[in-house]
């Protein structure tokens, strides 16, 4: 048996945490963080978590230590779903874990997933054991300062949404099982109907939501494309909780393994075959033919003492006392036996504390390992990415600036230590050494060389691109808001992958503030990696406003680690001009800001208050919900602090509460932002005039069943939105990563109307967007030799690999696996058929879902607007005119008696095509929206 533990990430812009993964056959063992970024990093090394059955999570239960851990489930659960290879993974951490994980339950919802979170607590949670490791917890306090107690819950700024009740009164047990149930409710219940008051509905009833809508057909894969509907998640707030400054580390110990019995040596010592073998071996002594006594270690093995390691993590100072006081180390002899390597994760500075260093000479024979952000160098982690942003860099390095990085740690390792690496290994069975391995890490000289292997054609593009651009320079305009900046920090869609990160914008407007547009996971990491450290902090300073259009995972999960930066950054350098941070997102997503807070405080009173404004209350009337006078305090607020004229959303076409929104400045700069939808008229409306509209694009034009079927737009869809707009600039993101590098132009589309395809890590003026209609030659041959078929066999390659894991891990069934292939090929053969017929589909599809928008609204919000349509008409005295066209125009409609009849024939039409289209699409296999 070979047991090793690697290390696999180290601190980076890329992956701020540390993690150790501890490798058997049968099972694999993960100590450490699970920061931001760990999904794509995972992605980026092939390693797929098949056999994960265990995670430990180090440190306290904080964003830094566990902020990657939604994305880290909800890939693994997509994964598992394929593969049933082990199913179940443990996740066990500190207090506020039940907290932190239920605090998601409005966006994580994975019915098959089978996740078990394990909060452990100092002296009721036992060692964990299974037949390969005992792991134990070291519960670790801060000490030397008087321990201050942890400040309550700031006051939060009054929270949008209808009211709900935390329950005050529960006891610690009481709340404990309380967020146990949510959990389990999120990860392996049946989804059952729940109604408006939280009681669960009986078995069978029709599903409905609170606007009584058959639910939405639920997709698979991506993240959070399964979301609770509001009446379910929301039906009661988490009981309020305080965080907890308790820092865990692990002992991880190999069980003994017994040594094997020899009969030679028995039979030589006189003893007969048969029971006195067995006594034998279970430890008894017997006698021999000669009236000698044979002992068991006589004809046994010795016993191998399992070999195990530490993984100790110490945030501060504060903590290294009680650390070092802990009853697991009197016993030291015993562990010197044991343990192999320490593996370090330290807060800054610490690596020096002569505490530490005395400590680690108490273990000579073991390895000590270093993970601190000055030890680490910040290596580039997506190589795949950055390769192509070297080569966009060759070709306009104004529009395609070079990563942030560097290849050496700020600080050398002390004497007798080793600085942390990613990928090194090392070998705790047989024997304790370490493997002569690495990561890889990014070359800038040879991705240099692949741009000069691009070939001279390559070149002469290059040369041409920029003689023209020297020669007669892009013109910049000068209206409104031409000198704004868009920075697109990722662009693609659904999951991380190698070559685009998940939704992320910012947009600077020059005297006025930064705007984060959507923030997937590692945003900030992706600011890190862009930004020079004075740019990074400037945008810090002026980041006004954090937009989030929907609750997707890929759409916020960055969210809560950008807040803490800029709380941190405004705490060291305070300013009082500055110190709100605006959350404009759906009501549900400030009520998961409320709740997490119970985890960590993320936003400071006097340095970086919060105030939320929910998208519901910008819909124009009548559909305004939550304009409560707080709320339109809040608008106002939001307005004067950005100069803004107004801010609006409306509905989008794509999932419960997905918005798509505008918002005008005082000197005529328009942007709008489809967020995730497909093309809505409303949104057309809305974004008349737009200076800059960014536009999901998430599939290729010949993808267009699919856009319907999952609610997103084509490419050319996209464009055709901007063009109806009116728009000066059309940026295109968010793009599937089906095709990771490049989607597929439409070349020629747009008219005067400049469209931009956004790259990762890219930047340009909204003034001189044009200047991509001359890169445009040049965009193309960056990718020219990307050879999409080999791409795929490396893809397939990789599928192969995981496949003779899985074989290995499931021999025992392995005649049953006969028949599953043949069934797996029979389903794949019947997959290829529909996917024909899908096809021939799509001509029609796309004709109904014109029909379904053609009255400039939604299926579900022409439903919801007819079967208003009487109440409405007693209101609309009382109402003021709102002096929006989209209302204009459904007053013109039923004011119109002949018009009024006519939607009714359309709703029964309407209605009839939707339950057809909706049985059509369940009858399509699902797949996985990668
Ligand atoms: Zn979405």
């Amino acid at each position: 048996m070979r047991v090793w533990a690697e290390l696999l990430s180290t601190p980076t812009a890329d992956t701020p945490g540390t993690c150790v993964q501890v490798h058997f056959d049968d099972r694999r063992y993960i100590l450490g963080h699970i920061a931001e970024g760990t999904q794509r990093w995972l992605t980026e090394r092939k390693s797929r978590g098949g056999k994960l059955s265990d995670v430990f999570i180090t440190g306290r239960t904080e964003w830094a230590t566990t902020g990657g851990l939604i994305g880290f489930i909800l890939t693994l659960s997509d994964q598992k779903k394929d593969k049933r290879v082990f199913k179940w993974t443990t996740v066990h951490g500190g207090e506020n874990l039940l907290h932190m994980v239920a605090s998601t339950r409005s966006y994580v919802l994975r019915e098959q997933m089978l996740l078990k979170v394990d909060e452990q607590v100092e002296g009721i949670t036992p060692p964990f054991q299974d037949h390969n490791v005992t792991v134990t917890p070291l519960y670790v306090r801060p000490t030397g300062d008087p321990l201050a107690p942890v400040p309550p819950s700031p006051k939060l700024s009054p929270a949008a949404g209808e009211k709900r009740e935390r329950d005050e009164s529960m006891s610690r047990d009481e709340r404990i099982q309380f967020l146990a149930q949510k959990v389990k409710d999120m990860f392996f219940k049946e989804q059952q109907s729940v109604n408006k008051t939280g009681n669960e509905g009986k078995e069978g009833a029709p599903k409905v939501n609170e606007v009584g809508e058959p639910p939405m057909k639920k997709g698979r894969g991506a993240q959070g494309a399964d979301t609770l509907q509001p009446s379910q998640a929301q039906s009661e707030m988490l009981p309020p909780g305080e965080p907890s400054n308790i820092a865990l580390s692990y002992i991880l110990i190999m069980n003994d393994h017994r040594g094997k019995f020899l009969p030679k040596v028995a039979i030589s010592l006189g003893v007969r075959p048969g029971p006195d073998f067995a006594k034998l071996a279970s430890g008894e002594a017997v006698m021999g033919k000669t009236g000698n006594m044979v002992k068991p270690e006589d004809v046994m093995e010795p016993t191998r003492i399992g070999a195990g390691i530490a993984v100790c993590d110490i945030p501060e100072a504060c903590y290294i006392d009680d650390f070092l006081s802990k009853p697991e180390w009197s016993n030291t002899e015993k562990l010197q036996k044991r343990l192999s390597c320490f593996f370090w994760i330290l807060g800054d500075g610490l690596q020096e504390d002569k505490r530490i260093l005395e400590f680690m000479e108490k273990f000579p024979e073991a390895s000590h390992v270093v993970s601190s952000r000055e030890l680490c160098a910040n290596h580039i982690r997506f190589t795949g990415a950055a390769k192509f942003t070297q080569r966009l860099n060759y070709l306009d390095p104004v529009c395609f600036p070079l990563l942030q990085s560097s290849l050496e740690p700020a600080k050398p390792a002390p004497e007798g230590t080793l600085a942390a690496r990613s990928g090194m290994r090392r070998i705790l069975e047989p024997e304790w050494i370490w493997e002569e391995r690495f990561d890889r890490e990014f070359d800038g000289e040879k991705a240099l060389e692949s741009v000069r292997a691009l070939g001279p054609s390559f070149d002469e593009v290059v040369t041409d691109i920029h003689q023209s651009l020297a020669s007669d320079p892009v013109p910049a305009e000068t209206w409104p808001g031409s000198d704004a900046e868009v920075i697109t920090l990722g662009t693609g869609s659904s999951l991380p992958s190698r070559y685009r990160n998940v939704s992320g914008t910012l947009l600077r407007v020059p005297g006025v503030g930064s705007i984060i547009i959507d923030c997937g996971e590692d945003t900030y990491g992706q600011l890190r990696r862009l930004l020079p450290p004075d740019e990074l902090e400037a945008v810090m300073f002026d980041l006004k406003v954090i937009y989030i259009s929907h609750l997707h995972a890929d759409h916020h999960l960055g969210a809560v680690s950008l807040i803490k930066e800029r709380t941190k950054l405004l705490l060291s350098k305070p300013d009082p001009n500055n110190n709100t941070i605006f959350i404009v997102a759906p009501h549900r997503f400030h009520n998961f800001l409320d709740e997490y807070s119970s985890v960590e405080k993320i936003f400071s009173s006097h340095a970086n208050r919060q105030i939320y404004v929910p998208l519901e209350s910008l819909i124009p009337p009548p559909y305004t919900t939550l304009a409560t006078p707080q709320n339109r305090e809040n608008l106002k607020q939001l307005l004067d602090s950005l100069s803004l004229s107004s801010w609006r959303a409306q509905t989008a076409y794509h999932c419960q509460d997905a918005f798509t929104t505008a918002f005008t400045f005082k000197n005529g700069f328009k942007v709008a932002y489809s967020g995730d939808t497909r093309p809505t008229h409303r949104f057309t409306l809305l974004g008349r005039d737009a200076t800059l509209l960014i536009h999901e694009a998430t599939f290729d034009d010949e993808l267009l069943a699919e856009a319907v079927a999952k609610r997103h737009s084509t490419i050319s869809e996209a464009i055709e939105a901007g063009m109806q707009m009116k728009a000066k600039v059309t940026c295109l993101t968010h793009f599937s990563q089906r095709y990771p590098k490049k989607p597929k132009m439409v070349v020629g589309e747009g008219g005067d109307m400049d469209v931009v395809y956004a790259f990762d890590s890219m930047r340009f003026r909204v003034g001189e967007a044009a200047r991509f209609r001359r890169l445009q030659k040049g965009l193309e041959e960056v990718y020219k030799d990307v050879d999409e078929d080999a791409m795929d066999a490396e893809e397939e390659g990789r599928e192969e690999e995981e496949e003779e894991e899985v074989k290995e891990e499931v021999k025992p069934v392995k005649e049953k696996k006969g028949k599953k292939e043949k069934q797996q090929q029979q389903q794949q053969q019947q997959k290829l058929k529909k996917s024909e017929t899908r096809r021939e589909r799509t001509q029609r599809i796309k004709e109904e879902d014109r029909k379904c928008d053609e009255s400039g609204m939604s299926v579900d919000a022409m439903i919801k607007e007819l079967q208003e349509i009487p109440k409405r008409k007693k209101d609309e005295k009382k109402k003021e005119g709102s002096g929006i066209n989209v209302d204009a125009m459904i007053k013109e409609l039923m004011e119109s008696p002949k018009k009024q009849k006519e939607m009714g024939k359309q709703e029964a039409r309407v209605m009839q095509g939707r339950r057809d289209r909706l049985r059509r699409l369940d009858s399509v296999p699902d797949e996985p929206e990668k």
